[in-house]
């Protein structure tokens, strides 16, 4: 049985999804504030949080900040309608996918088997390629194929590649992309992970003008695949 913990602090809505969860099958714990949260998420260990980011004393963003130097299990953040500016600081601080309230119960339920799925399949496993649709990665000789063909790529555009074809589905902010991929120290902006998005289409894309592969998700960033 799947473990999922929820922390929220709108006791109506809690116990609702708490009933939903259960009803279909996953395990479920209850913390009504951050602090809570952080020590449930010690002592259950879920396989999934779903985290409400307006929460009294400490933020959702400062706990999925806390979590994420400890475990890369999956977050879904809850936001409210208007919330904008949060979602995409939860995706920047690793969050996996998020949902806007009101949603319906169903809704809830598929996004957290579609994440929980995701990071099933992209648990860490000696693996030396990756493949999706027409393409083959192999991480060893670090040489792309599409459709079969050897297509070259820089470092840059195969390091990027990679972090995409490991997490498919999953919605990238250019921050996280630019950490991740680049690091901290350079000088960078923005802008750089757009282009390299732009080259790495030109390469991979059966048409990069209407990319089925890399899409833009508005105002937020990238997301690969699904
Ligand atoms: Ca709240």
């Amino acid at each position: 049985m799947p473990k999922v913990l929820l922390v929220e602090d709108e006791i109506p809505l809690a116990e609702g999804i708490e009933y939903s969860l259960r009803y279909e099958g996953f395990e479920t714990a209850h913390a009504s504030d951050g602090l809570k949260g952080l020590e449930l998420f010690r002592t259950f260990e879920p396989d999934l949080i779903l985290l409400d980011l307006m929460l009294p004393g400490r933020s959702g963003l400062e706990v999925c900040q806390e979590i994420r130097r400890e475990s890369n299990v999956p977050i879904i953040i809850l936001t409210a309608k208007g919330e904008e500016a949060d979602k995409v600081m939860g995706l920047a601080q690793g969050a996996d996918d998020y949902v806007t309230k009101p949603f319906s119960t169903p809704e809830l339920i598929a996004r957290v088997r579609a994440v929980l799925r995701r990071s099933r399949s992209a648990e860490p496993q000696a693996t030396e390629s990756l493949a999706y649709g027409p393409l083959q990665l192999n991480l060893v000789s670090r040489k792309l194929r599409v459709e079969g063909q050897p297509v070259e790529l820089t470092r840059r555009e195969f390091d990027l590649l990679e972090m995409f074809m490991r997490h498919p589905g999953r919605v990238f902010t250019r921050e996280t992309l630019l950490s991740r991929v680049w690091g901290e120290a350079e000088f960078i902006d923005d802008r750089t992970v757009d282009v390299h998005v732009r080259w790495l289409r030109q390469k991979i894309e059966a048409d990069p003008s209407r990319p089925a592969l890399i899409q833009t998700v508005r105002s937020v960033g990238y997301r690969f695949g699904e």
